[in-house]
């Protein structure tokens, strides 16, 4: 398995895992740019937001209502957080499996890039 993430998924690379159950993942950064930097994704291998189809709509719904939970489960949600997804080579996508940063804890930059 070639996927960071997806051998995370599986147990095979460590990472500090905040939540999970059978089709989401999350865990922190293991560089994080915020005093919160959780990546949250969904446990099958999906490569970017270009390769979403409509059978992920629900799916993607329930990773932002998690998204949402983790924030204020972290105590960010009341200053405000981001939520991103960086896609394709554009985009500065390095890990090729779909994933968002839920970033807080500091003033985030205005810039989006
Ligand atoms: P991207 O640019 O693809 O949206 O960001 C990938 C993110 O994954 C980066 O912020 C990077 O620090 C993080 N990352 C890459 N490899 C690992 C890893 O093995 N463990 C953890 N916890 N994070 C990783
Ligand atoms: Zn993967």
């Amino acid at each position: 398995m070639e996927c960071i993430f997806c051998r995370i998924i599986a147990g095979e690379v460590p990472a500090d895992i905040v939540y999970q159950d059978s089709e989401l993942l999350a865990f922190r950064d293991i560089h994080p740019q915020a005093p919160t930097h959780i990546l949250i994704m969904p446990k099958g291998h999906i490569a970017s937001l270009t390769e979403l189809t409509r059978k992920e709509q629900a799916l993607m719904g329930r990773l932002i209502l998690l998204a949402k939970e983790l924030a204020e489960k972290e105590g960010v949600a009341a200053k405000g957080y981001r939520l991103s997804v960086s896609c394709g080579a554009d985009g500065g996508q390095l890990v090729p499996h779909v994933h968002f940063h839920l970033l807080g804890g500091r003033k985030l930059d205005d810039q989006l890039g």
